[in-house]
């Protein structure tokens, strides 16, 4: 159906380069929704093209913040701030339904039956499960309860599966997770400080390196040959002769 929409949201060049592999996994995996990106005022001109190439719609949105920056420092993530740009996903009200992907996510295989979910469904967090069972160690209920609350007393049927948002890092630190729902992944997301551009990879030796590139191999090679196969040609031929690195 045309008049749903895949949204994403990119704020500077190096989300740019997730967004247009993310936008990439998706038309690979037939998908028959719009691609729609919202990308921040600082995006470079190349980019912004690029993204045009796989993206129905690219729309510049306003960069908000939450204001809530106790709350983000409290996670150690105080760039976090600028996510709630997302929420101009409820502006696109020429869609009937959109379903919001981080640009830091990789599609495995056709995800068109996401759009058969009600408002709002989403992914838990993993680090949020783990938060959870911290503390129900330490028994403070307090935490639990302004964290969990919502989550707690939402309808289940819209907590998504894992297999919609795995983690690549996850996988590789809790081994028996990976092997029981692994092999059915359709969404992979990069989450964390980490991410998949801010690796180098070899073209020749087809190997990535990095800080902790050993510890997610697999789905991060993936993200790398799909953007050095598709995404850096399109890259090249906006840049011209000057580097884009
Ligand atoms: N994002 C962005 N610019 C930023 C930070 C985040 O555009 O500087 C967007 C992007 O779509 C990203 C999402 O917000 O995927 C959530 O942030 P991130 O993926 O870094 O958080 P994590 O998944 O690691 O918690
Ligand atoms: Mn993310």
């Amino acid at each position: 159906m045309s008049d749903q929409a895949f949204v994403t949201l990119a704020t500077n060049d190096s989300y740019a380069r997730g967004a247009m592999v993310l936008g990439k996994s998706l038309r690979n995996h037939n998908t028959s929704k719009k691609l729609v990106a919202l990308i921040g005022p600082q995006m470079s001109e190349p980019c912004k093209a690029v993204l045009k190439r796989i993206y129905d719609e690219v729309r510049e949105v306003d960069v908000l913040d939450s204001g809530d920056t106790a709350h983000l420092a409290m996670m150690k993530r105080p760039d976090l701030g600028v996510t709630f740009t997302k929420l101009h996903c409820w502006t696109l009200t020429h869609y009937s339904k959109c379903v919001f992907m981080d640009a830091d996510t990789l599609v495995l295989s056709n995800i068109d039956e996401l759009f058969n979910r009600e408002e709002l469904s989403a992914a838990p967090d993993p680090r949020l499960a783990r938060l959870l069972q911290l503390r129900f160690d330490g028994g403070d209920q307090g935490v639990l309860n302004s964290f969990f609350n919502d989550w707690s007393t939402a309808d289940i049927s819209k907590h998504l599966p894992f297999i919609y948002n795995l983690s690549s890092i996850a996988i590789y630190t809790y081994l028996p997770a990976f092997k029981q729902y692994g092999g059915n992944a359709k969404v992979v997301h990069f989450l964390g400080k980490t991410k998949p551009w801010s690796y180098t990879y070899n073209t020749t030796s087809r190997r990535v390196t990095g800080s902790d590139a050993a510890t997610h191999p697999t789905f991060l090679l993936d993200w790398w040959s799909l953007y050095s196969r598709t995404v850096v040609p399109m890259l090249q031929e906006q840049h011209g002769d000057e580097p884009f690195y």
